[in-house]
């Protein structure tokens, strides 16, 4: 009966739930929920199905409750599906995804910080929101982790982000009273997790438990030095201490009187919710008079001009110039994304041999640890330019001027995926996109009826097709 969880955990959850405490063990006995979340700004609605029958194999995908797009399967392995390759998806454990629902992102542009943010899945559906306006920096303080928040960041497609990895003390000082809206979906003691990850049980303890309540106290100290004027900040995590959840809200809360909580509290167990365990919050300044002799949180005018700097840029002419010859040769006349590389200069920028498109409002760089920034279009090698993973993955099939569209339930497609070449028409010569069902997977250069593999060998996959 106790699934290998610890007394000392057990003993808390029996006083926590009371009544609840047997159906909760029970859920152990249940395989946990599986999900994934459509990337609105690549699949539309009408595509919904397909795209999830094709990459489940399941005919019938239940709604995630609330969630646009998100659907509950059973049965396949959609991250080895093209549509997954393509960003057409994100695999979202279903509570996961409520935590971003706070946020509260309506149709104006903001600047939102994505805390702690690795893998991506919140920063993703952040994105799906923002709908390519605005400015979303995304944060993960562990490099090896920032690397694989960085590649969902370009897998799905997101043209907005600054991908850093940074210390949440060091953006405190830098970002003052910055952003619009802050996820601080914290370390936790990961309880929530339990059925999902067994092994998670085993770093489990009450020392660790108090160690990540305080750590949780001081990420949100970090976020509200970040936060302007009117903001609002989501803090939630994926366990049910109430040493963390609950009492971090009351600690915040005295720590800063000057804010209050502005949504209900979302506790989600898998005895009541079809879903593993979440918890989330959101605040956000109960009255604004005053605020500036309360907390000093504003932004003076000279630091807003700093953040506010155009970044500084090396722009080798000669390298823009064959970047915008390579797309304005490759790319239709009316493809949004080359529209606006050509008419907004301002926002294109050198980082070594490589050509970026920066985020509106993108802030100076200088001393960040930057992974990504915005769409990284391509590089410049012994005078050629060779467009980057990333820009596919931006593009519609319609915007190429080559555009190769395999069946995603191919073989062709998978070979593609594992870096094999494929066979096409022989009129098509130079670099062409390749895709799926309609998404982009990347980039391939024709060549008499055979086309070279240019998707990324670190992507690639091994599987014998
Ligand atoms: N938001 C992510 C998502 O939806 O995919 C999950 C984030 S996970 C719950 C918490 C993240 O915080 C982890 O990636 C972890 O590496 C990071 N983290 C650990 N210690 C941290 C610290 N001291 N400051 C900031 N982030 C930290």
């Amino acid at each position: 009966m106790d699934h290998g969880l610890p007394r000392e955990y057990t003993d808390r959850m029996r006083r926590q739930l009371a009544s609840g405490f047997d159906e909760y063990i029970k859920c152990f006995d249940k395989p946990s929920c599986r999900a994934l979340r459509m990337n609105r700004r690549k699949v539309s609605a009408v595509d919904y199905a397909s795209v999830g029958r094709i990459s489940t194999g399941s005919d019938v995908l239940e709604k995630v409750e609330g969630i646009d797009g998100a659907f509950y399967y059973n049965e396949g392995s959609p991250g080895k599906s093209p549509y997954h390759a393509a960003g057409g998806f994100y695999i979202q454990e279903p509570s996961a995804m409520y935590p971003a629902t706070l946020l509260d992102i309506g149709d104006s542009p903001l600047k939102v910080l994505d805390l702690c943010a690795s893998p991506g899945g919140k920063t993703s559906q952040i994105a799906d929101m923002m709908n390519g306006q605005g400015l979303l920096v995304t944060n993960e303080v562990i490099p090896s982790r920032a690397k694989i928040l960085s590649e969902n960041v370009e897998r799905m497609g997101i043209k907005n982000a600054l991908v850093i990895s940074s210390d949440p003390d060091e953006l405190a000082v830098r970002f003052e009273g910055y952003f619009d809206r802050i996820l601080v979906d914290a370390p936790c003691s990961g309880e929530g997790m339990f059925r999902k990850n067994p092994e998670a049980v085993n770093e489990w303890s009450p020392e660790n438990v108090e160690m990540c309540a305080k750590r949780q106290d001081w990420l949100l100290d970090c976020a509200v030095s970040m936060l302007s004027e009117g903001g609002k900040i989501v803090y939630s995590t994926c366990t049910f201490s109430p040493e963390e959840d609950e009492q971090c809200v009351e600690r915040f809360l005295m720590r800063h009187p000057d804010f209050a909580v502005c949504d209900p509290a979302i506790k989600l167990y898998p005895h009541t919710f079809r879903g593993e365990g979440h918890f989330a919050v959101s605040f956000t300044e109960s009255d604004m008079v005053g605020r500036t002799e309360t907390g000093g949180r504003r932004c003076c005018l000279n630091e807003l001009r700093q953040h506010l700097r155009p970044p500084v840029s090396v722009r080798p002419p000669v390298s823009v110039e064959l970047m915008r010859a390579f797309l304005m040769e490759n790319l239709q006349d009316d493809c949004e994304l080359m529209l606006q590389v050509l008419n907004e200069k301002e926002r294109i920028t050198g980082f070594g041999d490589s050509l970026y498109l920066l985020p509106d409002q993108c802030p100076d760089m200088e001393r960040l640890k930057v992974y990504r920034a915005g769409i990284k279009l391509g590089t410049i090698k012994k005078g050629r330019f060779t467009p980057d993973h990333a820009l596919s993955h931006v593009l519609r099939p319609e915007d190429a001027k080559n555009a190769i569209d395999l069946d995603p339930q191919s073989p062709e497609a998978l070979q593609y995926l594992a870096g094999m070449t494929i066979n096409c028409d022989k009129s098509i010569k130079g670099w062409c996109l390749v895709c799926a069902g309609g998404l982009p997977l990347g980039w391939g250069k024709a060549s008499q009826g055979v086309v070279k593999n240019h998707y990324p060998k670190g992507l690639r996959s091994n599987s014998s097709v």
